[in-house]
């Protein structure tokens, strides 16, 4: 299934030119036309409300998600939610100096995790809770929009990329390549791609990590029900039932391009089924204590 761009996806790419266009801002124009941004962000909830179970159009609308300047192989939007921190009341000039702690969220690298995808949102929910809304989040709930939508949902890219094995590591030339002929025996779910960084997906997630500078990345995935940890911080032993049990350190990976190349801690969370959610209890306690976990290892600097 590694091949061209499908039709539905040459029509998504000239319905977003199109979207892009009629958007443009006219002077004076009445009634105001929706923005271009609204058009691609209405037009990506409904794929995936359509897609998700446990995520409804309507919510995904209210998210306050919007589309970054980059798009998929096939022309997708790469939503993202920045939310800036809400410091607790102390004098202005205080606040104006502190830099809360940067929390970047991933989910659906892995098109065909879609339980991934799903708690991001649930989670989204909970930013504005006074614990979570004194860091400063980045939020990117579908790194691989056209994985999770094709028919039926896949791991890879369009291109058949595995994107969490086509991250820029210091290694990837000399191993990414030998590690799948001889490791992955050529899976076409683990093909790193032909170079590293060559797919947009990817790319896009680098330039948000040197952009937003996160000091902790959270990597959301199925099955394996596990916690796994790269990077410089106090390993977190367990969130809810998940406990720490490292799945080791690939060519490519988010992991070792941030955690190890990059000295940004990277938690990568495996929920335990891709396609059934945790209970409620289970999502409560796992970001509970992920949170707990971020705010015993980061704490706002004051840069006055
Ligand atoms: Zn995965």
């Amino acid at each position: 299934m590694r091949g061209a761009p499908t039709r539905t996806g040459s029509a998504l790419a000239a319905g977003l030119a199109a979207a892009l266009l009629a958007g443009s801002p006219t002077a004076g124009a009445e009634p105001a036309a929706p923005l271009a941004s609204e058009i691609v962000s209405r037009q990506w909830c409904k794929s995936v409300g359509d897609r998700l179970f446990s995520v409804s159009t309507s919510f995904c609308e209210r998210s306050r998600l919007r589309p970054s300047p980059s798009t998929s192989i096939e022309g997708r939007a790469l939503m993202r939610l920045e939310q800036p921190p809400r410091l607790p009341r102390r004098s202005a000039s205080i606040d104006a100096d502190t830099r809360a702690p940067r929390i970047m969220m991933i989910g659906g690298i892995h098109g065909d995790e879609l339980t991934s995808v799903s708690i991001v949102f649930r989670w989204m929910e909970r930013l504005e809770r006074p614990d979570a809304s004194e860091l400063h989040w980045l939020v990117i709930p579908l790194a691989n929009p056209d994985g999770m939508l094709s028919s039926p949902a896949r791991r890879v890219n369009a291109r058949g990329v595995d994107l969490n094995r086509n991250f820029d590591t210091p290694d990837w030339s000399e191993q990414a390549m030998n590690h799948w002929i001889a490791r992955a025996r050529r899976d076409p779910r683990r093909f790193p791609g032909e170079a590293p960084v060559s797919e947009p997906e990817t790319r896009w997630l680098q330039q948000e990590i040197a952009r937003f500078r996160p000091d902790v990345i959270v990597s959301i995935h199925a099955p394996y029900g596990v916690l796994d940890f790269d990077g410089p911080a106090e390993e977190p032993k367990r969130f809810g039932r998940l406990r720490l049990n490292r799945l080791g350190v690939y060519p490519g990976s988010l992991g070792n391009y941030g955690g190890i190349h990059k000295g940004v801690p990277v938690i990568t969370i495996e929920l335990p089924h891709a396609t059934r959610m945790p209970s409620l209890r289970d999502q409560e306690a796992i970001w509970q204590d992920m949170i707990k976990w971020i705010r015993q290892n980061f704490v706002p600097v004051n840069l006055g």
